[in-house]
């Protein structure tokens, strides 16, 4: 969770939305309210608190005018809650205030109510535990910001929408606001992912719900569309036209696993070949290996230096293990020579990345991925497209080289 191009912010000043409308940016002054939904689960422990409480300890969250509420139908007391996460909160480095301070008084910021997930009196409930928090702040109603994390199985988020969308909203639009932010997976295919979109959708415009993609939220990703904007070109409305062939791989004794069915087909390792076909990306060759982007791009017709060659330019995009972003490059050796060599040009290791930014998934971003990639995961599941036998530790099947090969991918 974050500040950022129109995302919230728990920062004094901010874009106000009012549904869909981003308007001027106007100080933000109302109370905040972080309510986490599904409070009693595995990643409202091991996760969001813990996210709160690193936002806390950075000063975006101030006691004053920031409360969080947890929400789920296990019947605890505040402090059962407390207790669950206190031992996930890990201790900062270089921070003033000694870490135990800093829990006790980042734990008093929560309170528990519990509910079910489609009836009207937990949610009543809730409404009436923001409210109370809302008046002691001499909150204003309307300029009160609400925000529900649904940190909870995706089968639920209809109906707890429905919930919020009837009981719990902010009451007024004078500058306050309400959000969901939802967690992945949006669905299981494109139609589910669709029906799941339109659902929410009904209840909620496209600018108030926050759909967390982690990979998103890399700063590395985000850098992209600013490397994108280098180019100088329009980025947007670029489509991919296929699927490439794709080779599908399964690490030797991955069934051996005894939670993992005999004949398993499921994939550990994938290369793809993706073709985009825009005037921005035209005549470039994109593999896609492990959590690697190569952009390769061809020779150009006629090089004059062929008889030197280099070998390809390339643009890398490593996501993990450690985030990189660099140029592959031929250049003139420097002196009298006219010789080439191959240089890096390295544009965004880790160190070099700034900001907290953090992006969402939009619906039609959503939909785009989903339609990429819905027909291989059916043919997966239907069994025609196999998993192929690779030794764990090595670079995977030896197709899938083949397949970049084909593809026109040259290694450099
Ligand atoms: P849990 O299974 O722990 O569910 C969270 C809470 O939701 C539970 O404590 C339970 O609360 C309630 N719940 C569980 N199942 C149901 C159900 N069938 N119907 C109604 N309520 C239910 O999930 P996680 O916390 O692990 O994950 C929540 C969401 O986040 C999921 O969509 C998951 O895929 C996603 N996610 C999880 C990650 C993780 O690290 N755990 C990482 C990334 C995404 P109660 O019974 O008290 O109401």
């Amino acid at each position: 969770m974050g500040s950022g191009s129109g995302q919230w912010s728990v920062e004094n000043r901010a874009p106000v939305r009012n549904d869909s409308v981003v308007s001027e940016y106007v100080p933000e002054t109302g109370c905040l309210s972080i309510i986490v939904l599904g409070a009693s689960g595995d990643l409202a422990k091991k996760k969001t608190f813990p996210a709160l409480f690193h936002l806390y300890r950075q000063g975006f969250i101030q006691s004053q005018d920031v409360h969080i509420f947890g929400y789920a139908r296990t019947k605890i007391s505040d402090d059962d809650l407390r207790a669950r996460i206190s031992g996930y909160l890990t201790p900062c480095k270089g921070c003033e205030r000694t870490h135990d301070e800093d829990v006790t008084q980042f734990l008093q910021l929560i309170k528990y109510v519990s509910g079910a997930y489609d009836t009207e009196e937990g949610f009543r409930s809730l409404d009436k535990a923001i409210s109370e928090y809302e008046l002691s702040k001499n909150s204003t109603e309307g300029s009160s910001r609400r925000l529900f994390y649904l940190a909870l199985p995706p089968s639920v988020y209809p109906s707890v929408c429905k919930m919020i969308k009837s009981y719990c909203m902010n009451k007024s639009d004078l500058g306050g606001w309400t959000r969901i932010v939802v967690e992945k997976p949006f669905g299981r295919d494109l139609d589910s992912a669709e029906e799941l979109s339109a659902q929410i959708g009904e209840l909620f415009d496209e600018p108030q719900i926050y759909r967390i993609d982690h990979y998103l939220g890399k700063e590395l990703v985000q850098n992209l569309i600013v490397f994108r904007e280098d180019f100088g070109t329009d980025g947007r409305g670029g489509y991919f036209d296929q699927y490439g062939e794709v080779v599908l791989g399964q690490y030797e004794g991955y069934t051996d696993d005894p939670t993992v069915p005999d004949n398993s087909n499921t994939p550990t390792f994938a290369t793809m070949v993706l073709r985009i076909h825009n005037e921005r990306w035209e005549g470039k060759a994109l593999n896609s290996r492990k959590a690697e982007i190569r952009v390769q791009f061809k020779d150009v017709p006629g090089d004059i230096y062929k008889c030197k060659k280099q070998g390809r330019n390339e643009f890398v995009i490593r996501l993990q293990p450690s985030e990189a972003m660099y140029m592959k490059l031929t250049v003139k050796q420097p002196g009298l020579e006219m010789t080439t060599v191959q240089s890096e040009l390295d544009l965004s290791y880790g160190q070099r990345i700034r900001g907290d930014q953090q992006h969402f998934v939009r619906r039609d971003e959503l939909k785009a991925a989903w339609q990429i990639f819905t027909p291989l995961l059916h043919k997966i599941d239907r069994g025609e497209v196999k998993s192929l036998p690779y030794k764990p530790g090595s670079r995977g099947p030896t197709q899938a080289d083949q397949l970049a090969e084909k593809a026109g991918y040259v290694q450099t």
